[in-house]
């Protein structure tokens, strides 16, 4: 006797107020996969022209009015555009794909995408996951000591070889970079909004946001990698109580804790290894 598979049985039919929602509904989902490269570019230029100010004082009070999205939100969208228009847009079919995508460094996502359809259907979460695999692949890789090196090793600022096992670390200053001018958009934007009078119900508050933002600011970056930690030297850094397990220092952290005598110490090895 055969049995039929649930995937050879007629589907039902939906009754007619059931299917006019259900068109409706995948009417709306078809226009944010087909149109958001379209909704990306007209924020971008919005931005870009400032033409915003007609409506608003600023495109975070702009975006928030007119679209009731954040001004973060917008961003997104902006960048997933611009990843959608690049060599490797064509593979790209949503705007999580893109955005997952905008993290990671553009020379590897070609190869990204390579291995995340390899598993399956490329998707936000197989993007981050083949990111993550190369990332931890890049730091277990021993050096070749049988033969020279093909690629240089990353040097931090101040001239010093950065340990691989540090490097993922060190692979996260874009990130870094890029919430430091988020915070720094945010405050340009407060300052916009409170000369424009736009908030005057919280204009007491204003000194108070802005010493917010800029502490914040302040604490990214001290986040941001500048030189291998005098302390763990960037190897083994977990029980390191000077980096906390970052393996680097950031360009503050170097100028006011390290002891002069072990500066110049580092300086001298370095000249003597150069030589
Ligand atoms: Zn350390």
């Amino acid at each position: 006797m055969s049995t039929k598979r649930i995937t050879d049985l007629p589907l039902p039919s939906l009754p007619p107020e059931e299917q006019a929602r259900h068109d409706y509904l995948c009417g709306i989902v078809d226009n944010q996969l087909s149109g958001f490269i379209a909704m990306a570019d007209a924020l971008a230029e919005i931005q870009e022209s400032r033409s915003y100010r007609y409506e608003a004082n600023s495109f975070s009070s702009f975006c928030f009015q007119r679209f009731k999205v954040s001004r973060a939100h917008a961003y997104r969208l902006i960048t997933a555009g611009t990843i959608k228009k690049s060599p490797v847009g064509d593979q790209i079919t949503n705007e999580g794909q893109a955005r997952a995508l905008a993290q990671v460094p553009e020379a590897d996502r070609e190869q990204i995408l390579e291995m995340a359809s390899a598993a399956g259907p490329v998707t936000a979460a197989s993007i981050e996951s083949a990111h993550a695999t190369i990332v931890e692949n890049a730091s277990q890789t021993l050096p070749d000591r049988t033969s020279k090196p093909i690629l240089a090793p990353e040097i931090d600022s101040e001239g010093f070889e950065i340990p691989e096992g540090s490097l993922p670390y060190w692979h996260r200053r874009s990130h870094i970079k890029e919430l430091m001018q988020t915070v720094s958009d945010v405050k340009r934007d407060v300052k916009a909004a409170f000369e424009g009078k736009e908030w005057v119900g919280t204009l007491s508050n204003y000194q108070s946001c802005m010493t917010a933002l800029s502490n914040a600011h302040n604490c990214l970056k001290f986040c941001m990698p500048y030189t291998v930690c005098t302390s763990c030297n960037g190897v083994r850094p977990q029980k390191c109580t000077h980096c906390r397990g970052a393996g680097m220092l950031s360009e503050q952290m170097w100028k006011i804790t390290p002891p002069e005598e072990l500066k110049a110490f580092r300086a001298k090895n370095l000249k003597a290894k150069v030589v």
